[in-house]
């Protein structure tokens, strides 16, 4: 999060209220949501939420500019008799035991040694299988033992494959399995940074993950070139984090983002209904052009285009017909645009390679990789930004990078200097529901000053 000031009414929503608001954004978690509030996701609608949101901000301008506060109210001090709970089990009853499994060793041992029954721990074994199966299990990570007092052995074992999920395995009198979804909460948060050397930077030093500014990247894909940002470029957005009990664990969709660097102000917001999902511009074209500008993210340009290019391993000027972009090895390559496989093979100078027909005008070549993804064969159709495989440095290649090739009617060109169409828009049906939603996200997204700036609250909504 970036530095917002005290007055800033999304961070307030995101601390002081966040129990209330989370439950109305419930309503519009992504389908990948284990929260309870799940099922209200369809009902729900963006408006909803910000229909709250703003009776929040509002009312708290009203109490700060009439400078009244609430009235104190005679505070009553009720003990606590009510348990508390942990994985479900009162805690004051129990004796909670962390343990980690070695890498030679499995549940069975632990569970022997606890003093398990061996009938049970095959019983388990088996009903595991159908559920997560107690061999998946993996070395050094944490298992927590539940008893009723440490001299005992262990009633529960419980399991957490991830942050969102623990596994339940009762052992004691019934050998059964409970798996628990955690209710987690979604919040609006906000971030703003100023570009010193790369957008990379700039959202990392803004306590951004990877997966936020890989959407950054999806967002801007056909307006902003993340491989030319200039010093100065600066960018808003807010997005969604999801918090257990009061802690982050992920974070979700950019709902809104503007870019703003010699060219403009760039805008793009995420819509999603049910046959549309990704971030469109404010006319409701989508952001993602008909090809992506690279096939790596997160990469750099190692060498260019060049048809008078000195070749480093062959020592004379032969052109350098492709874009090279270097990356570990192992980093993913996206099929940069739908189309069908033509090639997925090898020869001496591409190493492993995979040539993709776009349409009757565009292909596309990706050379010396490590790995060719699984399925990716002559013939199979592919979408943009689909995995095809992984950099590496097979053929002839001097380091780890991908070499990528852009063919336009047979012939090789520098697919930097051309200018493709935008895909077609929404359809007229859409475009009323997408400029709702579109302007209740701009609406917050305005409230969040780039750094430096005040809040704009000129960003007009003209509908074609
Ligand atoms: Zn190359």
């Amino acid at each position: 999060m970036g530095e917002i000031p005290i007055f800033y009414p999304l961070y307030l929503i995101s601390v002081s209220s966040s129990a209330k608001i989370s439950l109305i954004l419930g309503g519009f978690n992504k389908k990948t949501s284990q929260s309870r509030y799940t099922v209200k996701r369809k009902e729900a609608s963006i408006l909803n939420i910000c229909i709250v949101i703003s009776a929040v901000i509002a009312g708290y301008f009203i109490l700060h500019y009439l400078n009244v506060s609430e009235t104190p109210q005679e505070e009553t001090v009720i003990e606590s008799v009510e348990p508390e709970y942990k994985y479900g089990f009162d805690k004051n009853a129990h004796h909670f035991e962390k343990h980690t499994l070695g890498f030679n060793q499995n549940l069975g041992d632990l569970l022997l040694y606890q003093g398990i029954a061996w009938d049970s721990i095959l019983k388990l074994d088996q009903i595991s299988s159908n559920v997560f199966s107690i061999r998946k299990f993996r070395a050094k990570k944490p298992i927590t033992l539940v008893k009723e007092n440490e001299c005992e052995a262990p009633l529960c074992v419980i399991y957490e494959p991830n942050k969102f999920t623990f596994i339940k395995y009762f052992i004691k009198d019934k050998v059964k399995i409970d798996v628990v979804k955690r209710d987690y909460d979604i919040v609006i948060e906000s971030a703003a940074g100023e570009i010193t050397s790369s957008l990379w930077g700039a959202m990392q030093e803004n306590g951004l993950g990877n997966d936020i500014i890989d959407k950054m990247e999806d967002a801007f894909a056909s307006s902003v070139d993340f491989y030319h940002t200039q010093k100065g470029d600066k960018f808003k957005l807010i997005y969604e984090r999801k918090y257990i009990d009061g802690k982050s664990v992920d974070t979700g969709e950019i709902l809104a983002a503007s870019y703003k660097n010699e060219q403009g102000e760039h805008h793009a917001v995420f819509y999603e209904n049910e046959n549309y999902e990704g971030f469109y511009d404010l006319e409701g074209h989508p952001a993602l052009g008909k090809f992506l500008r690279a096939p790596l993210k997160n990469s750099r340009i190692s060498s260019r285009y060049n048809l008078r290019r000195f070749h480093p391993i062959k020592k004379r000027t032969i052109p350098h017909l492709g874009t090279d972009y270097a990356a570990p090895i192992g980093t993913p390559i996206y099929a940069v645009g739908s189309g069908v496989i033509e090639v997925a093979g090898y020869t001496k100078n591409n190493g492993k390679y995979v040539k993709i027909r776009h349409d009757d005008v565009y292909k596309t070549q990706y050379l010396h990789m490590n790995r060719i993804a699984p399925g990716i064969k002559k013939g199979v159709r592919v979408k943009q930004g689909q995995k095809i495989g992984e950099v590496g440095k097979t053929g002839l290649a001097t380091g780890p990078h991908v070499c990528f090739r852009f063919w336009k009617n047979g012939k090789q060109v520098n697919h930097l200097r051309l200018n493709f169409p935008p895909q077609d828009p929404l359809p007229a049906d859409q475009l009323e529901d997408f400029f709702k939603k579109r302007d209740v996200l701009l609406n917050i997204l305005n409230q969040v000053p780039y750094p430096n700036e005040e809040p704009n609250n000129t960003l007009a909504f003209n509908n074609p």
